[in-house]
């Protein structure tokens, strides 16, 4: 049987014509399935009786497996663990909000790209996810909680443009007014860099928000962060984003996620000022004082308000991201689906 989650609307409607059924047969189902949430083909009123079981025989509603729901203490965020159809086990977390809740997926098992402080790059890569199981990860979570997601951030476990084709997917399907119908301003796409995937994002005219993982503005200090940074390297990877700001028109962000002795020196934000400017970016920034993961250390609050200070005097918009769920280990940075 094939998952009916790892179909775009367009994908769809070309199976249903083999069927013996017609295009629009495809947005009717994808109101069924996405908008009224039945999970049943026999009760699609307004397609033929002939369609119902042939659909009925041919696909299924893949929902993920849940194994683990965690809450945190001021129950502000809740991680999920989940179980694929190969055993294999990938996290999301539910970020409740007064304005809007935001669901943080996985797009990939692991992660190949081995950054300093990131517990999923220390677990390698296993697995690409398909359309279905990113798909999957806020149908279930929306199902288990009765709650509608109105964010999305594509910043769980693994790197979402190593995984372009089916992260295209699943945002076509995230996006799609006849299903989940979640504006593509409202889908973040996090990366440590991948110049080849932010082009094909600027290609294929998508509209989601892009945040960079930077974490240091020196190509010799961010080798050894972001080690993917010895192939793109700071000066490639602001070309490309300047391309992307120009193109998109919308404002990007740049995280960074700040660790004692390695990349919070003052030089760092004076030169990351420097660059904002030299490639023009319309680009805002995100610091993160680190997880801790392995004993990794941040300075001081002090040290994160000299950042915001010199961000400020330079007309540079800068949040501090409040962690949630940092007790059950649904952190940025955290997950690595207890393997
Ligand atoms: N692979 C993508 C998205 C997943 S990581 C990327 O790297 O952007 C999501 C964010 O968590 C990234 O900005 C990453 O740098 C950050 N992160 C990783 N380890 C962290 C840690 N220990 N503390 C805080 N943030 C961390
Ligand atoms: Fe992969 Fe992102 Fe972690 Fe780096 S920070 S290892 S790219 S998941």
């Amino acid at each position: 049987m094939k998952n009916l989650f790892d179909l775009t609307k367009e994908e769809l409607a070309a199976q249903i014509v083999e069927q013996g059924g017609k295009k629009f047969n495809a947005v009717q189902i994808f109101n069924w399935i996405y908008k009224n949430r039945v999970t049943s083909f026999s009760v699609m009123s307004n397609l033929s009786k002939l369609l119902r079981p042939r659909l009925e025989a041919e696909f299924e509603l893949s929902f993920l497996n849940i194994l683990k729901v965690q809450k945190s203490k001021n129950e502000d965020a809740v991680k999920y663990l989940f179980e694929l159809a190969d055993g294999k086990k990938i996290e999301s977390v539910l970020m409740l909000q007064p304005y809007g809740n935001t669901l943080c997926v996985s797009t990939q098992v692991g992660c190949a790209y081995g950054c300093f402080m990131c517990a999923t790059g220390k677990m390698g890569l296993s697995r690409n996810l398909l359309p279905g199981e990113i798909v999957g990860q806020l149908l279930t979570v929306e199902k288990e909680r009765g709650v509608k997601v109105q964010n999305i951030v594509f910043m769980g476990m693994g790197e979402p443009l190593a995984n372009y084709e089916n992260l295209k997917k699943s945002i076509d399907i995230f996006s799609d007014s006849d299903g989940i119908n979640i504006n593509q301003r409202r889908i973040t796409v996090s990366t440590c860099g991948i110049i080849p995937g932010i082009k094909r994002l600027i290609d294929d005219k998508l509209r989601v928000r892009l945040s960079i993982s930077l974490h240091s503005t020196f190509d010799k200090v961010r080798d050894k962060i972001v080690p993917v940074n010895k192939k793109y390297n700071i000066a490639a990877l602001l070309n490309s984003l300047k391309e992307y700001c120009s193109s998109t028109k919308l404002e990007l962000t740049i995280e960074y996620v700040l660790i004692e002795d390695m990349n919070d020196d003052i030089s760092e934000v004076e030169n990351l000022i420097v660059l904002i400017r030299k490639y023009n970016l319309d680009a805002k920034v995100n610091i993160i004082p680190v997880n801790s993961v392995g004993g990794l250390t941040f300075r001081n609050e002090e040290r994160i308000n000299l950042w915001q200070k010199k961000l400020e005097n330079a007309k540079i918009i800068s949040t501090v991201r409040i962690e949630r769920g940092a007790d059950i280990l649904a952190a940025c940075g955290q997950l690595a689906g207890e393997v």
